[in-house]
C-alpha cells in the first residue's frame, strides 16, 4: 500500500517539496507518494491529526505554521530550543527542525567551514531563528542585522544561551559586510524582485554568501556576490539539504541528494 507524505501551509500552491520529494521516491523504487495541502491556521491542529489517522508516514510544515505545530506535536530538544518545528514524522510522532542543520549541510557540502567563522545573518524572521540557532551549535559567531533593530537584539538575547551572538540593525552595513566570513541573506528581499542589501563592492573573494530566497533561483544578491570573486550559493541547496533530512527522518534512507535537486530545479 502506498505511504503518503505532506507538506501543510497557506500558501501552498507554488512549493517545490512535492516535486523533489517524489524524484527521490521514484529514484529509490518506494512505494510512497508527496503532495501539498493548503491548510488554514484554525484547521491546523486537526490536518495533523487527519493526516495521522489517515495512515500518512509523515508531514512537512511551512510558514506560517512551524512556530504554532510545536504546542501540538512533541518536538525534539533543538526545535523546542528554535521554537519552530518543519518535519514530523508519525512513526514516532514526534516532530524536527531541520531549517537548521540543513542550512549548515548547504555551507559545508560547498566547502565552506562553520566552525570558528564569523557569520553576519541579515534578517530576523523566523528563517534567521533556524539559521542562527544552527550556526552557533556549528561554533560559528553570529551577528544578526535586522532592519527592525529590536528584532535582531530580541533574537539575540534568546539565542545568547547557545553561542556568541549579537544583534544589530541595517546601519554601517558596509562595515559589518567587511568583517564577515559568511553572510546570509535570511530576508525576503530579492524575492521576486532584483532587489539586494548587499552589493560587490562590499564584498570580497574570500567571503562566502547563502541566499535563502530562492525564487528567482539566481538572485541579484548571488550575481553580486559572483561579481566580487565571492563564493555563492542558492537558497535551493539548502532547500534541499533540509528535505533530505526530512526523508531521512520518516523512511531511515539517505536519498539521493542530486535527484531530489534535480527535481526541485525542474519544477521551478
Ligand atoms: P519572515 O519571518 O517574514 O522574515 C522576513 C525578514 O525579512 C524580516 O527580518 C524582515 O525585517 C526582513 N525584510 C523584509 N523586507 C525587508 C526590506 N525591504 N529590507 C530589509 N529587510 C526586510 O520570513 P522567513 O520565514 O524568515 O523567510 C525569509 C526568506 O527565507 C523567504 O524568502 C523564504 O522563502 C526563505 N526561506 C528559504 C528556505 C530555504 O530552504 N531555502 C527556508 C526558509 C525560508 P523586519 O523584521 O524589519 O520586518
Amino acid at each position: 500500500m502506498i505511504t503518503m507524505y505532506g507538506v501543510i501551509g497557506d500558501p501552498i500552491a507554488h512549493s517545490l517539496s512535492p516535486a523533489m520529494h517524489n524524484a527521490a521516491f521514484k529514484a529509490l523504487g518506494m512505494d510512497c507518494y508527496y503532495a501539498a495541502f493548503h491548510v488554514k491556521g484554525r484547521y491546523l491542529h486537526e490536518a495533523v491529526n487527519g493526516a495521522r489517522a489517515l495512515g500518512f508516514g509523515g508531514l512537512n510544515v511551512t510558514v506560517p505554521h512551524k512556530e504554532a505545530v510545536i504546542r501540538f506535536v512533541e518536538a525534539d530538544a533543538a526545535a523546542r530550543e528554535i521554537g519552530a518545528a518543519n518535519t514530523i514524522d508519525f512513526r514516532t510522532n514526534k516532530a524536527y527542525n531541520t531549517d537548521a542543520p540543513g542550512a549548515i549541510a548547504s555551507l559545508e557540502d560547498s566547502g565552506v567551514k562553520v566552525k570558528g567563522r564569523s557569520v553576519l545573518v541579515l534578517g530576523a524572521g523566523g528563517a534567521a531563528r533556524a539559521v542562527t540557532y544552527g550556526l552557533l551549535k556549528a561554533g560559528a559567531t553570529v551577528t544578526i542585522a535586522n532592519r527592525t533593530a529590536q528584532k535582531a537584539a530580541d533574537l539575540a538575547a534568546y539565542m545568547r544561551e547557545y553561542g556568541e551572538v549579537f544583534g544589530t540593525g541595517m546601519d554601517n552595513l558596509r562595515e559589518k559586510v567587511s568583517i564577515s566570513d559568511i553572510i546570509v541573506n535570511t530576508t525576503t528581499v530579492g524575492m521576486g524582485q532584483d532587489e539586494t542589501l548587499v552589493t560587490a563592492d562590499m564584498l570580497s573573494d574570500r567571503q562566502t554568501v547563502l541566499d535563502l530566497v530562492y525564487r528567482p533561483v539566481e538572485t541579484r544578491l548571488l550575481r553580486e556576490a559572483r561579481l566580487a570573486g565571492a563564493r555563492a550559493i542558492d537558497g535551493i541547496t539548502m532547500l534541499v539539504r533540509q528535505g533530505a533530512l526530512s526523508f531521512e527522518i520518516w523512511t531511515g534512507v539517505k536519498p539521493p541528494i542530486d535527484v531530489m535537486e534535480r527535481g526541485a530545479r525542474d519544477a521551478l
